[in-house]
């Protein structure tokens, strides 16, 4: 392994890209069963992802570019509002609509002094 980085031409930057190989990585991907072991690599403006598939070197043995990245973990979250106003009746829903009227004029107030 004489190369100090992995360089790959990324179609969407139109230009060369390159990680560092540290031994971090080549300990992460030694450890590994199954190989290639793809990492995804986050660049570039706007942000996209290019996904290596590393062998035991360290070398590229297959790679990806896609501008797509959903996160689940956020749509999760959004998941739960939804629930959460779904389960509130319509009694704690007028409720919870005074508190914000009372919180709104409280502002108002603030913002005249
Ligand atoms: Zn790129």
């Amino acid at each position: 392994m004489s190369e100090k980085s992995i360089r790959w031409f990324c179609p969407t930057c139109n230009d060369f890209v390159s990680i560092r190989k540290t031994e971090e990585l080549k300990e992460k991907v030694m450890q590994m069963e199954r190989l290639p072991y793809p990492i995804i690599i986050k660049h570039g403006n706007p942000p996209h992802y290019t996904i290596l598939q590393l062998d035991r070197d360290l070398r590229d043995r297959g790679r990806l570019t896609t501008t797509d990245y959903y996160d689940l973990t956020n749509e999760g979250a959004l998941e739960q509002k939804g629930n959460l106003a779904e389960s509130l009746d319509k009694e704690q829903l007028e409720k919870i609509s005074i508190e914000l009227s009372d919180i709104q004029q409280k502002i108002w107030q603030l913002l005249d002094k």
